[in-house]
């Protein structure tokens, strides 16, 4: 995945920023020059004023007729008024959808599924400019992301299970792959479209219909991937839109005729979707939050470490699950570790998400902004060392800056808790076997990352490790073939690659 600009040329800070002693005039003074504005222009995208739900191939108004804002958190204007779905539009997806897997989709041979996956595909390619910069607009990440990591992968995704759709025999030698019927996906904004990818296209390569409850702080880009099944003659009903709040989510979840439930969001929802589906039959997949630790050894190789760490926690404003929030440097580098960290982060530009040169766009809601904030505020009053480079926030919009802490103990709720922005917490270790205690001492299991020279080491600490995707020498990095998943209050079940297919299908004897 691409990460944070790397570019050495663009090493100059802003005004004001620290630069170290070489770079700019080489006596350790910034040379005092910024970055043009590059924006990337918003016309491709053609925002209608009012979005329906997308229900049996056609956009409908909710049986209510209730809407909903959804705002540009880096302006906070506006975007457009979105329909509300009601348990009534709930269940009447849910009967369309099963509708289409018992008469169209479920008969269909896995060739001609393919075909429509790979139609998809090439359409989110074909418009990915207009898929980058709305899912900017509602979403507040950087143009350079969406345009490089969230709408590649999604294509990619899609793409990759038109590859299975055919060959599910394969995947699943001696056992015969039934699709489970309807799935209801309920997915969160930090990648609304990616994490749409994720879900629809293996539920569709193995014959199952869906109906998805997209964010409500990112409806936007899901409604125009609607405007793909339509452009890609999807047949009507495989696949259904409801955007609402979380009680729909849950209306959802417990609605009797959905067979599969996939949840991706914070483990509080989590549980609540767990108790959801308890005591019916259905399958259920979850993917919820994480502490990550990121673990640098003294061997490893310092400056593409961390290009690493800044990737693992500042990309998409730290907004991610998987993010490396826990720092744990061996002690006798944090020092010229911590230095080269803060040289990196004054570098870093903060502003507008349509920028190109933009690093960390805006927060994704006032409301994640606040949490950010509190938490922050817990680190220092708990006693750890601030760090945040001087620069510039634009005057309106959620933004924070990227922050670091030193002198982190596990105790302290920035080393416990999933704060879900572009905070990075230091803490040291000596041994490895201290480094796996303290990466491990966390509810959470969903990632964790290895820097050191020693292929030994990084085979002895991946074992160890409780962790579902682990990266060595590297981080945050996706793969459609690539299972990815959590343990413990991380969740369980995979997704992505044959595993990924796995959960959308009921295997029964030849
Ligand atoms: P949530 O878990 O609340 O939201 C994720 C999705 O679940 C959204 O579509 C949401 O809808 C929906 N939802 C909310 N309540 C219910 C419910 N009772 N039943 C069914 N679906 C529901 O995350 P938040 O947006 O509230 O973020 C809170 C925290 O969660 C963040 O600060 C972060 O720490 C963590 N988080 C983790 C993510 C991850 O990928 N691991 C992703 C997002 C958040 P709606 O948007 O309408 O509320």
């Amino acid at each position: 995945m691409a990460g944070m600009a790397t570019d050495t040329k663009g090493t100059l800070t802003r005004s004001g920023a620290r630069a170290p002693a070489s770079w700019g005039l080489g006596d350790g003074r910034a040379i005092p020059w910024d970055y043009a504005p590059a924006p990337e222009s918003r016309d491709i995208v053609k925002l209608k004023e009012r979005y329906g739900l997308f229900i049996g191939g056609r956009e409908v108004p909710s049986s209510d007729g209730s809407t909903f804002v959804t705002v540009n958190p880096a302006t906070e204007e506006p975007l457009a008024e979105v329909a509300r779905a009601t348990a009534e539009d709930v269940d009447r997806a849910v009967r369309v959808a099963r509708r289409a897997q018992q008469r169209s989709w479920g008969n269909l041979p896995g060739r001609e599924r393919a075909k429509y996956l790979f139609r998809i595909s090439r359409i989110l390619q074909e418009r990915s400019r207009e898929f980058a910069v709305l899912e900017s607009m509602d979403s507040g990440k950087p143009i350079k992301e969406s345009r490089d990591v969230d709408v590649p992968l999604a294509a990619a995704h899609f793409w990759y299970y038109a590859g299975w759709a055919d060959k599910l025999d394969y995947a699943f030698p001696g056992r015969v792959a039934r699709p489970l019927g309807v799935a209801a996906q309920i997915i969160p904004w930090n990648f609304p479209l990616l994490m749409l990818a994720w879900k629809i296209a293996p539920a569709l390569a193995a014959g199952n219909t869906v109906v998805l409850k997209p964010a409500s702080t990112t409806p936007l880009s899901a409604l125009l991937f609607a405007d793909v099944c339509r452009q890609a003659d999807l047949p009507a009903g495989v696949v259904n839109i409801v955007p609402g709040p979380g009680e729909i989510g849950m209306v959802l979840v417990r609605h009797p005729k959905v067979d599969k439930v996939a949840f991706t969001g914070s483990t509080e929802i989590g549980r609540k979707i767990f108790k959801g589906v308890a005591g019916s039959d259905k399958a259920l997949t979850l993917e919820l939050g994480g502490k990550a630790a990121n673990i640098v050894f003294e061997d490893a190789a310092l400056d593409q470490a961390v290009e690493g760490i800044v990737n693992g926690i500042y990309f998409n404003q730290g907004e991610v699950c998987c993010a490396g929030s826990r720092l744990l440097a061996q002690e006798s580098i944090v020092g010229p570790l911590v230095e080269k960290l803060k040289d990196r982060l004054s570098t870093i530009r903060v502003g507008d998400p349509l920028d190109k040169n933009t690093d960390v766009g805006a927060i994704n809601s006032r409301q994640q902004l606040e949490k950010i904030t509190e938490l922050v505020e817990s680190g220092k009053a708990e006693g750890a060392e601030m760090y945040q480079p001087a620069c510039d926030l634009p005057e309106r919009g959620y933004f924070f800056r990227p922050t670091l802490f030193t002198n982190v103990a596990q105790s302290h709720r920035i080393a416990k808790e999933e704060i879900f922005g572009p905070v990075l917490s230091v803490l040291t270790f000596r041994t490895p076997d201290e480094a796996i205690e303290k990466a491990n001492n966390t509810p959470y299991g969903l990632s964790a990352g290895v820097w050191t020279e020693k292929g030994s080491r990084i085979l002895n600490m991946v074992s160890r490790l409780k962790a579902g995707v682990i990266w060595a020498n590297t981080f945050n990095r996706f793969d459609p073939t690539s299972p990815f998943g959590g343990y413990k209050e991380s969740g369980f079940g995979r997704e992505g690659g044959m595993h990924g297919l796995h959960a959308y299908v009921r295997l029964e004897d030849r």
